[in-house]
């Protein structure tokens, strides 16, 4: 019953952090996934490290099962090198408080108990589910070994080689499956609270696109055609008695005009959302259409200023539909040269291949935006123009979406802003 306690006890150090952190970080922002918050996670591994080793689990075999190293393996998982370090840091120092052990001990053992950990984080977030739980229990058993090597070694130098061993290899043997079950049941665990989140975050825009797009159908259709036919007649009003026109109906003419042109954008925008469904997906030569739309969008930078360079690979194959992605890449064109500021405007266009993935970055030197207003980005009808529709990375983030792609901000006030789309290589294409 003891053990039953004491087993207990540790799952509630090790999965409550887990689940605190979901509570507390995760689902603060239901619009938006937020970033990983590493200074919760230094904290949590470090207190739930420090109490594990505080109460261990004391009667199985007089087991000293040290699970106060599985939130320290999964701080620098998911938290990175210095969450880790810093929660090894405190962790080390309560044991020291505690019992008293050699911290040189610890220089040694430290580096190769965490060594594959240190080794799996800048790759951890690309692998899959299944992969992440091998490698939970790669790592336990690695640790497994470690300690049997260990073992291995002491009784060489001090006791009966054979006496020591024969005691000691059922005790491993249990601490090591314990030890696996535990750390495969956190992995378990972080990846189901994050895929939750995940999830509803997806729910909450895509509820939200929704609407927008019921809006769309409804009043698109009905709207555009009259608009149409007032625009031509509009222009042919105007045009019909040129010579004796004063200034200002040329004016009145200019704005009317623009005005239109401006409702049409936005329908079109509307009617694009509406019609998010129909793709035709086909081998597309990224290089080519992003080339494409350079140029095409050089005559509305050169209108404002801003120039263009390039540097893009060639022959970059996606699986997708050639429209859709063009109106992605003009959105993001059009909307570097309107954050770039007026004669200085310098706009980057870069396209490579990175890993199996097509990387675009779209880099301009223009007004930059702050975190808060990276993070309402995609909202439909967010926008900081004047004349902007607030629709066009609305489209944008839903037609990346479909096409198992990803798009990332990277912004600083004043100084610009990257953009980074990536879509998966067209791998039947060789
Ligand atoms: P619109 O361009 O019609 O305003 P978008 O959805 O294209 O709508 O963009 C929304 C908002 O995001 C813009 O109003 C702008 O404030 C901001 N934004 C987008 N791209 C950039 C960029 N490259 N630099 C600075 N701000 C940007
Ligand atoms: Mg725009």
């Amino acid at each position: 019953m003891e053990m039953f306690k004491d087993f207990l006890l540790h799952v509630s150090f090790i999965l409550f952090p887990i689940f605190l952190y979901h509570a507390l970080w995760l689902s603060r922002t239901p619009a938006h996934f937020p970033k990983t918050n590493k200074l919760l996670i230094t904290v949590f591994a470090s207190i739930s490290s420090a109490l594990c080793i505080m109460y261990p689990v004391g009667s199985i075999l007089d087991l000293q099962t040290g699970l106060q190293s599985i939130p320290l393996v999964l701080a620098i998982l998911y938290g990175g090198y210095t969450a880790g370090i810093v929660a090894i840091l405190v962790s080390s120092t309560v044991k020291f408080v505690m019992y008293g052990s050699f911290l040189w001990v610890g220089l040694i053992v430290v580096p190769i108990y965490f060594f594959i950990p240190f080794l799996l984080y800048r790759k951890w977030r690309q692998y899959s589910k299944q992969r992440k739980l091998l490698y939970g229990v790669l790592i336990a058993l690695s640790k497994g070994m470690f300690i049997y090597i260990g073992l291995l070694v002491v009784s060489l130098i001090e006791y009966s080689p054979a006496f020591i061993m024969q005691q000691k290899l059922l005790e491993l043997f249990f601490s090591t499956l314990y030890y696996i079950f535990f750390l495969v049941l956190s992995i378990y665990s972080i990846e189901f609270v994050k895929e939750n989140a995940q999830m509803r975050t997806q729910l909450v825009q895509s509820e939200k696109l929704t609407i927008v797009s019921e809006l769309a159908a409804s009043v698109a259709h009905e709207v555009r055609n009259p608009l149409t036919v007032v625009r031509g007649f509009i222009q042919l009003l105007f045009s019909s008695d040129n010579t004796k026109e004063p200034s200002t109906n040329k004016d009145y003419k200019n704005l009317v005009l623009s005005e239109l042109d401006r409702a049409q954008d936005i329908i079109t925008s509307y009617l694009d959302i509406a019609k998010q469904n129909y793709y035709q997906i086909e081998s597309l030569n990224l290089s080519k259409l992003l080339e494409e739309c350079a140029s095409l969008m050089t005559s509305y930078a050169n209108f404002k200023s801003v120039t263009i360079h390039q540097s893009i690979e060639p022959d970059l194959y996606i699986q997708g539909d050639e429209t859709k992605i063009k109106q992605v890449m003009i959105n993001l064109i059009k909307n570097a040269i309107e954050a770039a500021p007026e004669h200085e405007g310098k706009i980057e266009l870069f396209a490579s291949k990175e890993n199996h993935r097509i990387c675009l970055y779209f880099v301009d030197n223009g007004v930059g935006m702050s975190e808060s207003q990276m993070k309402k980005l995609g909202e439909p009808y967010y926008t900081l123009k004047n004349k902007g529709t607030g629709l066009g990375l609305t489209v944008t983030f839903s037609i990346i979406e479909n096409h198992h792609g990803t798009i990332r901000f990277k912004s600083s006030l004043q100084s610009g802003t990257t953009v980074t789309v990536k879509f998966p290589e067209d791998t039947r294409r060789k």
